[in-house]
């Protein structure tokens, strides 16, 4: 990609697939006899999510949720709303979300306490980016990929206005 003011990449490609290959060895250790449910948040985490469950050599289920997020925009409204729900039951199951980037931490910490009244037998955080300065709710991270700075990041299944998801690097926008 190479235009004036266009995106620059932040971490390419080689990096990420280290990064999501280190997360995976950290997830296995933990749920190789678990046969978790990975819960995504979509959009955003659909490649991380692809990537991740093929560094993951035992039985797993996957699903995915879609939540009402920034909209065309790029500042978060405030309010999270179940937009796709889930198909999977949760009683009895280990379920495990997988988001793309946690940013004021109001997404994650909403769908963690929705998830929790399914009564899951235990419920954990894996997320690919982290950008700890802007956060305004509490968030455990219990998987995280690397903190990014305050900047819009897109590639990698992250968009801004619906593009860029197709691209193999993560790169930031200039303001
Ligand atoms: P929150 O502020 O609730 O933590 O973040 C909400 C959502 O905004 C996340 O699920 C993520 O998809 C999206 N988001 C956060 N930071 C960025 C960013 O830098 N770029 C893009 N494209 N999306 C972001
Ligand atoms: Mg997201």
């Amino acid at each position: 990609m190479s235009s004036k003011v266009g995106p620059r990449v932040l971490i390419p490609r080689a990096e990420v697939a280290f990064i999501v290959a280190r997360l995976a060895a950290e997830i296995s250790r933990d749920y190789h006899d678990k046969t978790p449910l990975l819960i995504g948040i979509l959009k955003g985490s659909f490649v991380f999510m692809a990537d991740l469950i093929r560094c993951l050599d035992f039985p797993l289920e996957v699903d995915f949720i879609r939540l009402s997020s920034y909209g065309r925009g790029t500042q978060t409204s405030g309010t999270v709303r179940v937009v796709q729900g889930l198909r999977s039951k949760l009683p009895g199951r280990h379920v495990l979300v997988v988001e793309d980037i946690i940013d004021t931490g109001t997404t994650v910490a909403f769908l963690i306490e929705y998830l929790k009244k399914k009564r899951p037998a235990s419920l954990k955080l894996c997320a690919l980016l982290d950008k700890p300065s802007r956060r305004r709710v509490p968030v455990t991270i219990d998987y995280l990929g690397r903190a990014v700075p305050d900047k819009f990041v897109v590639g990698y299944g992250i968009d801004v206005n619906e593009k860029y998801r197709n691209l193999p690097d993560i790169y930031y926008l200039e303001d």
